[in-house]
């Protein structure tokens, strides 16, 4: 996998895109003033792995509990950089610029009502969107505060669902206008995200947007997500198919899963994506076939004690095999693989190689981890 090569973006303490890894975040679904609440959520994100958080700011009064909560997470030693999420209004974007770590904002209500009415050309609502961000990428460049220009699907202006409708180029046409005005401006610590609850849009959206910008060789950083992906299963199914379809193709600097659930649920479910999809390694690869009518001992069993006991390789890929007719073979790119020979007895390999042959099985979990440390010194 190429990973799409992106610019550097500062996000507090934390930089995305470059060679940097595909950075987790989440959101806190607490209402802005529940400072002590939103404080313990920002904590267990941030314990569980999140590198940012992002928080609503939905009134120029919620700037200023945005600030304490801020202030005093620092105070606690959490440096997760915090970033506010604000729609329909610049005044609040601008307002907030000054504490953020990042703003995102909302193309499709950023300023509402959309000028320039309906039917007609772009060169009103362009003036229109040049005057109201102007001052707050001026905010931004004063306080080294990023920005995201954050498309939904669901939230499109009337404009562009007059010209395009609800379409992936519609969202991008939306982006790619706010994309502009910071470019004239001279304003390029930004990233850009189109979401969906609709996988396919989400998809065909973003690689749309990384088309366009990469014809403008603007390698500015995405991030990704599906928008309302539900909860349980469905939504981190969702989410997998959505995310770790662009993440295979390369694109993606940051990524949040957004679940019907306690957000501190979302990380892991992010970095097993990220697993999953190879994009960030963070822990043991597992390769394990499903067994069948040829695998003659307990695999299932036996798969749960070999991660139970090389739960700490991060980054080796091991396969746990039933049969050693088609074991060795599909074991992919393992680094080294457990294969069931039958009759209480395993064959061990590194990479396609046999190294030992007729492990009695209760010894063969403890002669693997020795060959592992024979070779990974
Ligand atoms: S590797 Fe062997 S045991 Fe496993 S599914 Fe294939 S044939 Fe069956």
């Amino acid at each position: 996998m190429q990973r799409r090569n992106t610019k550097i973006v500062n996000i507090g303490n934390t930089p995305l895109g470059g060679t940097h890894p595909v950075r987790v975040q989440s959101m806190t679904d607490l209402p802005t003033s529940d400072i002590e609440g939103q404080i313990k959520q920002i904590k267990e994100c941030a314990e569980a792995g999140a590198e940012y958080m992002r928080i609503t700011v939905p009134t120029l009064k919620d700037v200023e509990h945005f600030k304490t909560i801020k202030l005093r997470l620092r105070d606690l030693g959490f440096e997760t950089p915090i970033i506010a999420d604000v729609h329909f209004s610049p005044k609040i974007a601008i307002a907030v610029a000054e504490f953020a770590d990042k703003v995102r904002i909302n193309p499709g209500n950023f300023i509402l009502p959309s000028p320039g009415g309906e039917g007609q050309g772009g060169e009103v609502y362009s003036q229109a969107l040049h005057t109201a961000l102007k001052p707050l990428l001026s905010v931004c460049k004063t306080h080294n505060t990023a920005l995201r220009i954050g498309t939904n699907h669901g939230s499109l202006s009337e404009r562009i669902m007059e010209r395009y409708g609800d379409t992936p180029e519609g969202m991008v046409v939306a982006t790619m206008e706010a994309v502009e005005v910071c470019l004239m401006e001279d304003f390029h610590d930004i990233v850009l995200s189109l979401k969906s609850s609709n996988v396919r849009v989400m998809v065909e959206a973003t690689r749309l947007l990384v088309k366009r910008l990469d014809e403008k060789g603007w390698n500015y950083p995405v991030h990704l997500g599906v928008t309302e992906a539900g909860n349980d299963e469905e939504g981190r199914i969702k989410s997998a198919v959505g995310i770790g379809s662009l993440l295979v193709d390369g694109i993606g600097d940051t990524i949040r899963v957004s679940l019907t659930e306690d957000p501190q649920k979302e990380i892991p479910v992010a970095y097993n994506i990220l697993q999953a999809s190879r994009a960030r390694i963070t822990k043991t690869d597992y390769i394990a076939c499903p067994g069948c009518g040829r695998t003659q001992f307990g695999l299932q069993e036996t798969l749960q004690r070999v991660k139970a006991a090389t739960a700490h390789l991060t980054g080796l890929k091991i396969a746990v095999m039933g049969c050693i007719v088609n074991g060795p073979g599909e074991m992919a790119d393992a680094d080294y693989g457990y294969v069931g020979a039958g009759n209480g007895k395993v064959h061990l390999y590194k990479g396609k190689e046999q190294i030992l042959k007729n492990i009695p099985e209760e010894e063969a979990i403890e002669e693997m981890l020795k060959l592992i440390g024979n070779n990974e010194k």
